[in-house]
């Protein structure tokens, strides 16, 4: 059962290098004028399934400072964005798609749509699996 966990934990973790590119195409457009950014420390917070994940890799779960105020920005937020490597970010961080992203995806081509989503399902999918543990 072990080595199942960790086998899931690197696809995930293959599947969440996969996706960066792809999902920062949209990012990349929508996110630079967004007058109301997403990554607040709460976002940023690792949840039960993200530990999980991190563990299964045999890799430390990044502390986070809890005097920092829960709306105020995360602390992983850079000048240029997110200064961690979107494997290690807590899952939300991707899954999230604010209406300007899910409305640039609609109008991206398909197959780029579709290839997205497909990844987005299984990821959603292999993470669950830390949850049921
Ligand atoms: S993902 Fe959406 S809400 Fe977050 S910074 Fe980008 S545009 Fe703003
Ligand atoms: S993407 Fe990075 S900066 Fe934004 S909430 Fe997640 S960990 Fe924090």
């Amino acid at each position: 059962m072990n080595g199942d966990r960790v086998k899931i934990a690197e696809r995930l973790k293959e599947l969440l290098i996969e996706s960066s590119p792809l999902i920062e195409k949209f990012t990349a457009v929508t996110c630079p004028g967004c007058i109301d950014v997403c990554c607040r420390q709460k976002h940023g917070l690792y949840r039960e399934r993200d530990i999980g994940y991190l563990q299964a890799l045999g890799i430390d779960v990044p502390q986070r400072d809890s005097s920092r105020p829960l709306e105020g920005p995360c602390e992983s937020m850079g000048p240029q964005g997110c200064i961690q490597p979107r494997w290690i970010r807590p899952f939300l961080c991707t899954w999230y798609f604010c209406d300007p992203l899910l409305a640039a995806l609609n109008e991206a081509p398909q197959k780029q749509a579709r290839r997205l989503t497909g990844v987005m399902q299984e990821m959603i999918d292999l993470y669950d699996y830390f949850s049921r543990e």
